[in-house]
């Protein structure tokens, strides 16, 4: 191991007083999180997932929506596909809905319904890395597991005062042996009371998001292991980690097209393989970066290009993507006779009061809200219900009135 608290002489029974520290920290300072409430594997599988890459107090409105939708494996397991991606609309990450809901299945398909208890178990289960595994072994079945996540890694990185990339091979695997010596010591350490192994975990997760925070300044005089850390004794706190720079983002841009016919308003589903699939978009199209958005969308979509009206661009990041969106409006007085070029998709003239049930990605659900009023507002169509339109043949799907034609 390379340094520090890793490769001294140190005796658990020195380490035992750090742990200490830690869980009595914890029991003072931890903030009361609802996920905290409850010892239920499911509660914070669900709880984790959803705050990877996501702040605490975004994550608490969704957590708590959830719970009360799908409180248990077997509600998830049943629940339509639609329902989990619009409880999870918003945090990004699909893919990590569809793994709950896989992950769920086959827990109840394959398990009789009962959580595995192990991390061997666990790791089995779509979507469950080698964190939110240790996450619910130690935090749910209080098992001597341990965990690295980014604000564990900014605090054990600086309390041993270990150089290199936490990200890479080596670094990384001195980490988690570090986590894991940390949390075995907590199992063996009677005296620190009930869940033990939980409240060591947290309490790292928890230091590292209020007191040993990113940047050169965290809060040494509020953490109750200042003494024993090598990077504050040093001087060295603003050293650690020592993460590699990330990756330059890259630009992307796409063609936007909404378009309205008699107060409807044409949504595509995200083709069935890639990202956001399963999600409700208004038509897009990726383009060059000097690419006008109209001509393209006239030819994916049949409409006059002269019926156009631009709309201010929306910009976001996913990931490493910063995308622009370059949007454009037009009111067409039948269905775009071209609809059903390009990529294969199914097709929805949905009414606006209908978006709000329907999985957006949050990109389509921001520009949704900033609809000009005419543009959502429009007269009901006699094309009522369930409206999935096959558009090629201008017809409603199951349950329709008749024919889109007919509501012109
Ligand atoms: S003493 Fe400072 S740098 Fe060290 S673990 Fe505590 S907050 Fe982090």
């Amino acid at each position: 191991m390379a340094t520090g608290q890793i490769e001294t002489e140190e005796t658990d029974q020195t380490t035992g007083v750090v742990v200490r520290q830690l869980v009595e920290w914890f029991d003072r300072n931890a903030r009361d999180l609802p996920w905290r409430r409850t010892r239920d594997p499911y509660a914070v599988w669900v709880s984790e997932i959803m705050l990877q890459q996501t702040q605490v107090q975004t994550v608490i409105p969704y957590w708590t929506r959830w719970m009360e939708r799908l409180p248990g494996v077997h509600e998830l397991a049943a629940a339509p596909a639609e329902v989990v991606l619009r409880l999870w609309e918003g945090l990004g990450y699909y893919s990590r809905a569809r793994n709950l809901q896989q992950a769920a299945r086959r827990i109840v398909g394959d398990l009789g319904g009962v959580f595995p208890r192990d991390v061997a178990g666990l790791r089995a289960l779509p979507g469950i890395g080698p964190y939110t595994a240790g996450a619910i072994a130690s935090i749910a079945f209080d098992l001597p597991e341990p965990l690295l996540d980014g604000n564990v890694m900014r605090v054990l990185t600086r309390w041993s005062a270990l150089g290199g990339d936490p990200r890479s091979s080596p670094v990384n695997r001195d980490l988690w042996a570090l986590a894991g010596r940390l949390v075995r010591i907590a199992h063996r350490s009677d005296g620190l009371g009930a869940a033990r192994c939980s409240r060591l975990n947290q309490a790292l997760m928890e230091l590292g998001a209020m007191v040993c925070t990113p940047g050169p300044t965290p809060d040494c005089a509020a953490c109750p292991v200042s003494n024993a850390c090598l990077a504050r004794l040093r001087g060295e706190t603003g050293r650690f980690p020592e993460l590699a720079p990330r990756v330059a983002s890259t630009p992307r841009f796409y063609a936007t097209g909404i378009v309205e016919h008699a107060g409807r308003l044409l949504l595509r589903l995200r083709e069935e393989t890639g990202v956001n699939r399963g999600f409700w978009e208004f038509p897009s199209w990726e383009t060059a970066a000097d690419e006008a958005p109209g001509p393209l969308l006239s030819h994916h979509l049949g409409v006059d290009p002269r019926a156009w009206v631009t709309l201010p661009d929306l910009r976001h990041t996913i990931t490493r993507y910063r995308i622009t969106q370059r949007v454009l409006l037009a009111r067409v007085a039948g269905p775009p006779a071209g609809v059903g070029n390009g990529p294969a998709g199914t097709w929805l003239w949905a009414r606006p009061d209908e978006l709000e049930a329907l999985p957006l990605t949050s990109a389509h659900r921001k520009l949704a809200g900033r609809l000009p009023a005419d543009g959502r507002h429009g007269k009901a169509d006699p094309c009522d219900g369930s409206d999935r339109a096959d558009l090629k043949a201008g017809n409603c799907h199951a349950g329709s009135a008749g024919p889109l034609s007919a509501s012109k």
